[in-house]
């Protein structure tokens, strides 16, 4: 299997790092006022995302961040300073919704698509499920509105096209994001593991991937709390991006700038 995937100009290992925006749309939404200790949302918008795109630029290399519709209308200059910056925005729910949304699901997803594309004046072309959240309708929807990308699935550690009622897609890529091992969440949230420890763990997962010419998304969140937006957290993902560009025939991609080369090979990949 492994030796079908090409990565383009004889590049080895494919890396794209994502930054999931959740702001105050992660407390609103579950009907927590943002204040005191919920307040770790406002930080993202206030100090995690500008720390992250100073860090990119300094690097000179593509992003992604994933914004909340909600996020957007708290911080409306902030997402647009992504966009002014060259960094992809997508979109990441409203109010980072994790729980079921039946009916209004297609409402949502086309109100966050406003909202984002009047904000940047262009049209996000990548999805990514708050919470993992995901149902048998959000694909159509997401296919009607252009989107060329979905980045929720964990069912696989390699790009791949969508199938919807078991037919394969050209025009649409499933991009997945591990959510354990190559995510700051559960790490901050759930073990408190040491930030030193964070850096070694995703420096083997690298090697690993590397190893196998893979593809290595990382998805972090710039909030304080179980995020990374704080400094110490941040200086890991700074750390982690001189030690992949020290390794040979590294690429970094945006994830909207891989999902076009994946569908433009699409017969070479899969
Ligand atoms: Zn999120």
């Amino acid at each position: 299997m492994r030796g079908k995937y090409r990565w383009p100009d004889g590049v080895r290992c494919v890396v794209t790092l994502t930054v999931d925006f959740d702001g105050p749309s992660h407390e609103t939404g579950r009907k927590l006022r943002p204040l005191g200790i919920n307040s770790w949302g406002r930080y993202s918008g206030r100090r995690g995302v500008p720390r992250y795109l100073d860090l990119f630029e300094k690097h000179q290399i593509p992003a992604s961040f994933f914004v909340p519709g909600y996020d957007a209308e708290c911080y409306p200059e902030v997402v647009k300073e992504i966009h002014r910056r060259g960094f992809e925005v997508g979109a990441h729910g409203y109010l980072h919704e994790a729980w079921d949304l039946a009916d209004e699901e297609e409402e949502l997803l086309k109100r966050t698509h406003r909202i984002l594309s009047d904000l940047t004046g262009t049209a996000p072309l990548g999805w990514r499920s708050p919470s993992g959240r995901k149902s048998a309708r959000t694909i159509r929807v997401l296919k009607e509105l252009g989107y060329i990308y979905d980045s929720s699935d964990k069912d696989y550690d390699l790009p791949y096209l969508v199938r919807i009622d078991g037919r394969r897609m050209s025009d649409m890529v499933e991009l997945p994001s591990s959510a354990y091992s190559l995510d700051d969440f559960p790490f901050y949230k759930f073990s408190m593991t040491p930030a030193s420890e964070v850096l070694e763990h995703w420096k083997q997962e690298f090697d690993s991937l590397y190893h196998e010419n893979g593809y290595f998304m990382l998805m972090v969140h710039p909030r304080s709390g179980w995020g990374s937006g704080t400094p110490s957290r941040a200086r890991v993902v700074d750390d982690l991006i001189h030690y992949i560009k020290r390794h040979e025939g590294v690429r970094f991609f945006s994830v909207a700038g891989l999902a076009k080369w994946c569908l433009d090979h699409h017969d070479d990949f899969e």
